[in-house]
C-alpha cells in the first residue's frame, strides 16, 4: 500500500479519520494521540443531544477513566459509568443480564449513548448490550487495546462467549463513530500489545504484501514511542478492515478472511480454557504460522513464505507454534473437534483461511478434516521435539 511505504516524516498530522461507508450506518474511526480528552467534545459535535453511559473494565477505569468522565462532564453529557471485572470471563451471559439492567438504571434512553470504553471484550460485551437495550440504542467504540483499536471496534460485532464457544451469541450493530487515543495505549501491558500486533500483522499477511514488508522494516517504532508509525500501523489496519466490512457487512463472503489464523486460533483458545496461558492475539499468531505452514504443505503457497512470517512474529515476541504455549500437551483430535465448535462452520465442513502467498489469503472448504489433523499431528511432534 504506497500511503504506508511512504516515509514517516510525511505522517505528522496529529488525527486521521478512516470512514466506514456503510450507508445509513456509516460512521468514522478517529486515530490520534490524547483523543480522549476530546471525547466530549467530538461526541457533542457529531452525535447532538445524546447523554453517554460510559461501560468500562477495572483496569481502563484506573487508569483512564476520570480524563473520559472529565471530556463528557465539561458538555454535560455524563449519565454515569460502569466499571466491570476485566477479562474474557466478562463477555457472558452472568455480566450482560446485570449490565443491561444497570443501563436501564442509569436512565439510558432510546437517543442515548453507550460508550464501549476499553478492550475487545468491554467493546463486544458492551456493544451487545447497547444492541438489545429498548430494542437498539447507539453506541460509541472508545477502544484502549491496540487488538481492539485495529479490530474490534469496527464492524459492527458483537456478542458474548457461551459453554459452547466463543462469540456464538451477539448481534451485528455498528457503532456511531470510533475514537482511537493512541496515548491510551502506553498503560497497556506489553503482552496485551504484542497480542494486538498479531492481528495488525493479520492485514498484511491477508491483502498487502507491502504492509507486511514495513512492519518488518518498522516494528519496533510500532512498539516504540513514535506516534507516527504507530498511527500509521493503525489507519493502515482500519482501512483494511472497513474496505472488507463495506463489501461484506454480515459475512456472508469476503469478511471471513478476516478470520486468517483464527479456525486454529480460537481452537487453541478453546482448548487452554480462554485463560492467561494464551491471550486472543497469541492465539492468532500462531494460527497465522499454522495457516501459511499448512498452505506450504498443500503446496498452494511458495516455500520460505511461513519461515518468514513465523521469524517476524518471533521476533516481535509472539508465540509462533503450539509448543509455545506453556504447560501445553495438546491432542491433534481434540483440537479438530474444538475447531468443528467454532462458528465457521457449514453443512459440517471446516472453512479455512489458507494463502496462496504473503498479502494473499483466500477462502476454501477443501481440506479435509484428516489431512488437518495429521497435520496437526506434526506440528505437535515437531514442538515437543523443540
Ligand atoms: P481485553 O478487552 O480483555 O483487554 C486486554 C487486557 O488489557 C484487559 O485486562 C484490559 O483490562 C486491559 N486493558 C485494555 N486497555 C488498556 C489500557 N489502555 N491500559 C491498561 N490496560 C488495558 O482483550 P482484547 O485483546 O482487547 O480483546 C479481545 C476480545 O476481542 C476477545 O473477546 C475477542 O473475541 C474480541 N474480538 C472481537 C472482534 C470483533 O470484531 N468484535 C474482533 C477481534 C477480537
Amino acid at each position: 500500500m504506497p500511503s504506508v511505504v511512504n516515509s514517516l516524516a510525511a505522517t505528522t498530522r496529529a488525527t486521521c479519520t478512516v470512514p466506514v461507508a456503510l450507508g445509513s450506518r456509516a460512521y468514522d474511526v478517529l486515530i490520534g494521540p490524547d483523543l480522549l480528552s476530546e471525547a466530549g467534545r467530538l461526541i457533542a459535535t457529531r452525535l447532538g443531544k445524546a447523554k453517554c453511559a460510559v461501560v468500562t473494565d477495572e483496569n481502563v477505569a484506573r487508569h483512564h477513566l476520570a480524563t473520559l468522565e472529565a471530556s463528557l462532564r465539561a458538555e454535560g453529557r455524563l449519565r454515569g459509568s460502569i466499571v466491570l471485572p476485566a477479562g474474557e470471563a466478562t463477555k457472558s451471559f452472568r455480566e450482560l443480564g446485570p449490565l443491561c439492567e444497570r443501563l436501564l438504571e442509569l436512565g439510558v434512553e432510546r437517543g442515548d449513548l453507550v460508550v464501549a470504553f476499553g478492550g475487545g471484550v468491554i467493546g463486544d460485551l458492551a456493544g451487545f448490550a447497547a444492541g438489545i437495550l429498548r430494542r437498539g440504542v447507539r453506541f460509541v467504540q472508545i477502544p484502549t487495546s491496540l487488538l481492539a483499536q485495529v479490530d474490534s471496534s469496527v464492524g459492527g460485532k458483537t456478542g458474548i462467549n457461551t459453554p459452547q464457544g466463543k462469540n456464538l451469541i451477539g448481534v451485528f450493530h455498528q457503532p456511531v463513530m470510533v475514537i482511537a487515543d493512541t496515548n491510551v495505549l502506553t498503560t497497556l501491558p506489553e503482552r496485551e500489545m504484542k497480542a494486538g500486533y498479531a492481528e495488525v500483522a493479520k492485514y498484511g499477511l491477508l491483502g498487502d504484501a507491502a504492509f507486511f514488508g514495513w512492519l518488518e522494516k518498522n516494528w519496533r517504532s510500532v512498539f516504540g514511542n513514535d506516534t507516527a508509525a504507530l498511527t500509521r500501523a493503525i489507519e493502515t489496519s482500519v482501512k483494511a478492515k472497513a474496505a472488507i466490512v463495506e463489501r461484506d457487512e454480515h459475512e456472508t463472503g469476503d469478511r471471513a478472511l478476516l478470520n486468517l489464523g483464527h479456525t486454529f486460533g480460537h481452537a487453541l483458545e478453546s482448548w487452554t480454557g480462554y485463560s492467561s496461558r494464551l491471550l486472543h492475539g497469541e492465539g492468532v499468531s500462531i494460527g497465522m504460522c499454522l495457516a501459511y505452514r499448512l498452505s506450504e504443505e498443500l503446496g498452494l503457497c511458495p516455500k520460505g513464505s511461513a519461515a518468514r512470517v513465523s521469524s517476524h512474529l518471533r521476533a516481535v515476541g509472539l508465540p509462533t507454534s503450539i509448543g509455545d504455549i506453556p504447560g501445553a500437551k495438546a491432542s491433534a483430535p481434540e483440537l479438530v473437534r474444538l475447531m468443528g465448535q467454532d462458528k465457521k462452520v457449514r453443512d459440517g465442513k471446516l472453512t479455512f483461511i489458507l494463502v496462496r502467498d504473503i498479502g494473499e489469503a483466500f477462502i476454501t472448504q477443501d481440506v479435509a478434516v484428516e489431512r488437518v489433523t495429521q497435520f496437526l499431528v506434526r506440528e505437535i511432534d515437531t514442538s515437543r521435539a523443540a
